[in-house]
């Protein structure tokens, strides 16, 4: 999808991609995009900017990470929301999050791992495998952590190919456990001043735990007005923006975001909308939607509902809540982040009411007529907690429908036909 008046094969080749599938790759993403995005009517002049961030999404933003490599900066990846990156850019690095949401090069993927895991971990094999992401070709460090037993698992085999660091995560959420949280975000500090040779200080803290709030009130901001009848904004839009920021400029992107949400609350003081008033709205809950993995919504969206919010680590478990401001020393600030992150609900974690219970909040907030509970096909976790997600959902007296899937496409007949006959029956 790279702007084809700038070429940036040399640096593609230097990183080491492979340009024949990697052209590949980006020539799938663009016509998805194409058929996903620009097809929508009305959309918000805001989106102009994340339409260009995709435009450039293997090509100016790269540069950008390149330039700041051979001027001495650190890349570091991550795949999930445990990751502070308020300890990465105090660091002195700078933090991407790798996105793993299409299919690619599984062939080559199932001959060193079990067909049946997950799209999530088989894409970020893939993705190395195939030489096709510059993002992890980019990252000096990647970032890993035991959340699931095939992240776990796949972090020993993309070990071997990458430098990767792994942070232990509890799985429970007691006192002992926070304390334990808090002592590997002290190893991750020290594992990444030692990466960027910058020792993070109690100012540089406080200015990267403000930056990263500041893109998460942004975000806040959009989330709040798609509360609105009609909905000011698609979902499929909304959720680009929360898969934007994990590997935009953090400065530049806030600001584009607030600008996109100053135009969606005078649409919504407007009545302006993106979808009739009146249409289905709905709550999607699950597992993340990492780029370019627009499925589900675009089905919703196409089958005539709206997509009013995503509780999942692509949507309010990614901004809902910030780290304090008001810390006094480094120890202070360590506990507050320690305390924002553990308090992120993965079904990882046991037990998990904290999950269920944002579901039905954000569903009567958002005056959702039915919530969407979706699984990638061999996520345990997630599948299993399904039946608790369906559970609090009926006893709220919200219509829910619990959807299993995948990256590939073979299924979206199907899934549309039980979204639309959901659709119909929660009006
Ligand atoms: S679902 Fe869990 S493991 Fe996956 S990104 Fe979110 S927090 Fe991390
Ligand atoms: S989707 Fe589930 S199985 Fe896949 S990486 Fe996330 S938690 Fe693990």
């Amino acid at each position: 999808m790279s702007d084809t008046k700038v070429d940036y094969r040399k640096m593609w080749s230097e990183l080491g991609l492979n340009l024949e599938a990697h052209d590949a790759l980006l020539g799938a993403v663009g016509s998805l995009y194409g058929a996903t995005y620009l097809t929508q009517e009305n959309r918000p002049e805001g989106m102009g900017y994340l339409d260009f961030v995709m435009t450039e999404v293997h090509g100016l933003r790269i540069k950008e990470l390149d330039d700041f490599r051979k001027a001495g900066g650190k890349v570091v990846g991550t795949f999930c929301l445990y990751v502070p990156e308020e300890i990465i850019r105090a660091a002195g690095g700078w933090c991407v999050g790798l996105c793993a949401g299409a299919e690619f090069a599984y062939d080559e993927v199932e001959r060193i791992m079990p067909r049946n895991t997950c799209s999530l971990i088989k894409s970020f094999v893939g993705f190395k495998l195939a030489k096709v992401c510059p993002y992890m070709e980019e990252s000096d460090l990647i970032i890993g952590e035991t959340t699931c037993d095939g992240k776990k698992k796949a972090y020993e085999i993309f070990g071997e190919m990458h430098n990767v660091y792994v942070m232990e995560l509890p799985q429970m959420k007691r006192d002992k456990d926070l304390a334990m949280w808090r002592s590997e975000i002290v190893d991750l500090m020290h594992k990444v001043e030692d990466l960027t040779g910058k020792k993070v200080g109690v100012e540089s803290l406080r200015a990267s735990i403000k930056e990263v709030n500041d893109k998460r009130r942004a975000l806040q901001r959009i989330a709040a007005t798609r509360a609105a009848d009609p909905a000011p904004i698609s979902g499929k839009d909304a959720l680009l923006a929360t898969q934007v920021a994990f590997y935009d400029d953090v400065p530049r992107f806030t600001q584009s975001m607030n600008a996109l949400a100053d135009e969606l609350e005078k649409r919504v003081a407007d009545g302006v909308g993106v979808a009739p008033k009146g249409a289905p709205r709905i709550l999607i809950t699950g597992t993340p939607m990492a780029l370019p993995n627009w499925k589900l919504h675009d089905i919703v969206e196409k089958a005539g509902g709206v997509v009013v919010g995503e509780e999942m680590c692509t949507g309010s478990r990614y901004y809902e809540s910030l780290v304090k401001e008001d810390g006094s020393d480094l120890d202070a600030m360590i506990d507050d982040i320690a305390e924002k992150y553990l308090d992120i609900n993965c079904a990882c974690f046991t037990p998990n009411q904290g999950r269920l219970d944002d579901v039905v909040r954000m569903a009567k907030d958002l005056k959702a007529d039915g919530v969407i509970d979706y699984s990638l096909q061999y996520c345990n976790a997630y599948q299993i907690e399904s039946e608790h997600v369906e559970r609090a959902c009926r006893d709220a007296g919200v219509p829910v429908l619990s959807i299993d899937t995948d990256y590939s496409m073979e299924d979206v007949g199907q899934l549309s036909t039980r979204v639309e006959a959901f659709l119909e029956m929660v009006k």
